[in-house]
């Protein structure tokens, strides 16, 4: 893989080229993405929606954003704004395009009578467990119900009456009539209503039947008008049961032949060391093992929201992943470049200290302010500077210092000079201990000479060191975010092993006592900055007045890039 993103030509867009050179539905490209409202989205739920809405951008389409609520036992409200939340988020819109399958909860009825009325379905009164003895298994045919060959009268009655509430639930069912003898497990005679007394959050009580997913799915496609249905694989063998479902009765719904939509399958998306099962982060949520939805760690597109990784770093990493027909197992180290590299370009640098150790500047007066210009990046002076408050009571982080360095470490030690970045050459002249001999405090000296801007050659030392005044100093926690979890397939555990036992015990280090420079007062939620040295962080939503909270995205070592320009 290079590391360059590709020019998008995946299969999907040869077809839709293909469709446009034919003039099929005169060129016209209209997709959707359509969660069920069960969860968060994750990102192989970006993979999705950066494929369908990122389509009806590059074609000048519409992609519409439709809720899947035909199973109202698992939805909440919470989930659709979360979802429509997110994919705002992500930077795509659906304009006027806001659909719930419930919208069509009618025209989907109507259809169902119109496939009794052709013969074409049967009210059945098998429970599920005497369906499946009939059902068959793989090279061997199924059986038909006893209650296939209802009078199509009957047929509407019972249909009718179980949409009147005369039945309990699971009594009756609504099946399409196919073929028990297909191949295809989907089209020996599918269910297509089910009895269900569960108040909807749109339709309240209004139904207590609901259509099944596969045939309200391909009808609500087939209403709004949809050109290409993109799902991922694991639909690829109900494909024929989506073009039945809109073919099986001519002209209803007012379908033109020659626009009804096609559906195709790419592989789902996954990637090293995250999970893509709502049902697993579900349950990671409802055990409390991480702290939300959103917690940080979590690969919903929530959770690495505040995790600070840009929108823009989600779609760079969707697009170079490209879209196949293979399995897609991407490694986390690509969607880290990503992301290093879009913050790398936006995120100003400013200097935080994360682990103080004590340091007193004996050679600077108490009570004096030495103020230095700082860069907020290296190389992009548009981003400005600011100043940065040199005063004679530091800190640094404790692991720049070592009583008994080795010869390689540049950082101080008894003795020993380092520059402070942006600022002098500091050099430590004393150690304070406490009674348990632990190092409390450095007290250092600086070189006047060695100021940026003092004049004549500057003094080259081969350690610089991020510090933070502490009467300038803002209050801050710092959390520092690692991988949820410790192995790079963390749902592939044996059978009845739980796969909470892969977490990484330790994803999450919490250190209070940090200290941030002044320039990062009054930040808001979602800043992102680079603190030298140490890694891309965010701006937490627990941020108080009086104390900032920032979450680490990443560190600044890109082993994924380095892999890359080996040869
Ligand atoms: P489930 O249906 O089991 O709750 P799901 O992951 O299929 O989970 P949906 O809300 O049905 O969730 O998914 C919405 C859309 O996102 C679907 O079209 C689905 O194919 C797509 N999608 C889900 N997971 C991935 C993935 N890992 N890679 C690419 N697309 C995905
Ligand atoms: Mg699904």
């Amino acid at each position: 893989m290079s590391t360059e993103p590709p020019s998008k030509n995946d299969f999907i867009r040869q077809i839709i080229q293909e469709d446009r050179r034919t003039g099929k539905r005169h060129g016209r490209v209209q997709t959707r993405f359509p969660p069920e409202p069960n969860g968060f989205l994750h990102i192989g739920h970006a993979k999705s929606i950066n494929l369908n809405f990122g389509l009806a951008k590059d074609f000048e389409g519409r992609c519409f954003l439709r809720f899947d609520d035909t199973n109202p036992a698992t939805e909440d409200e919470l989930f659709i704004r979360s979802i429509q939340e997110d994919v705002r988020w992500l930077g795509f819109d659906w304009g006027v395009d806001l659909r719930f399958a419930s919208d069509y909860f009618d025209a989907i009825y109507e259809h169902a009578e119109g496939l009794i009325k052709a013969g074409k379905a049967f009210v059945d009164d098998l429970t599920s467990d005497q369906m499946r003895e009939l059902r068959g298994v793989p090279g061997v045919p199924g059986k038909e119900s006893p209650h296939r060959n209802r009078s199509v009268e009957e047929n509407l009655d019972l249909f009718r009456r179980m949409k009147a509430g005369e039945f309990p639930d699971g009594s009756r069912t609504l099946r399409a009539k196919i073929d028990m003898a297909s191949p295809n497990f989907n089209m020996r005679d599918p269910v297509l209503y089910r009895i269900k007394r569960q108040p909807h959050p749109k339709t309240g009580t209004k139904w207590v039947i609901y259509p099944m997913y596969d045939y309200a799915h391909a009808l609500s496609d087939a209403i709004e008008k949809t050109t290409h249905s993109i799902c991922t694989l694991e639909f690829e063998d109900h494909r024929p049961l989506y073009d039945w479902s809109i073919d099986a009765i001519p002209g209803a719904l007012g379908i033109d032949p020659a626009e009804r939509p096609n559906q195709y399958e790419f592989a789902r998306m996954e990637v090293t060391y995250l999970l893509t099962s709502k049902r697993k982060l579900k349950e990671l949520v409802e055990t409390k093992t991480v702290a939300g939805w959103d917690d940080p760690r979590m690969p919903t597109i929530a959770g690495m929201r505040r995790r600070g990784v840009p929108a823009a770093a989600f779609r760079d990493f969707c697009d170079r992943t490209g879209v196949a027909k293979a399995a897609q197992m991407v490694e986390i180290e690509l969607l880290d470049h990503c992301i290093r590299e879009e913050l790398d370009r936006t995120a100003p640098r400013v200097m935080v200290v994360t682990k103080p150790l004590k340091v007193t500047i004996e050679t600077i007066a108490a009570g004096e302010t030495i103020s230095l210009e700082a860069p907020f990046h290296p190389s992009n002076p548009d981003m400005g500077s600011r100043k940065v408050a040199l005063s004679r009571d530091l800190v640094i982080e404790e692991t720049d210092f070592m009583m008994d360095p080795p010869k390689k470490f540049f950082r101080l030690g008894p003795g020993r000079e380092v520059r402070l970045r942006y600022g002098p050459i500091i050099k430590c002249e004393r150690v304070v201990t406490d009674a348990g001999g632990n190092v409390v405090e450095l007290v250092c000296s600086h070189d006047p000479s060695s100021m940026p801007g003092a004049g004549g050659e500057p003094r080259k030392v081969k350690g610089v060191i991020h510090w933070v005044s502490r009467e300038h100093g803002i209050a801050t926690e710092v959390r520092n975010y690692d991988r949820l979890f410790a192995v790079p397939n963390p749902a592939d555990v044996e059978e009845g092993e739980d796969f909470k036992k892969n977490l990484n015990p330790n994803s999450l280090e919490v250190l209070p006592n940090a200290l941030a420079e002044a320039s990062l007062a009054g930040s808001k939620p979602g800043a992102t900055f680079q603190f030298e040295r140490l890694g891309y962080y965010v701006v937490d939503p627990d941020t108080r007045p009086d104390k900032l909270v920032m979450n680490r995205t990443v560190g600044l070592r890109d082993s994924w890039a380095k892999e890359q320009t080996k040869d």
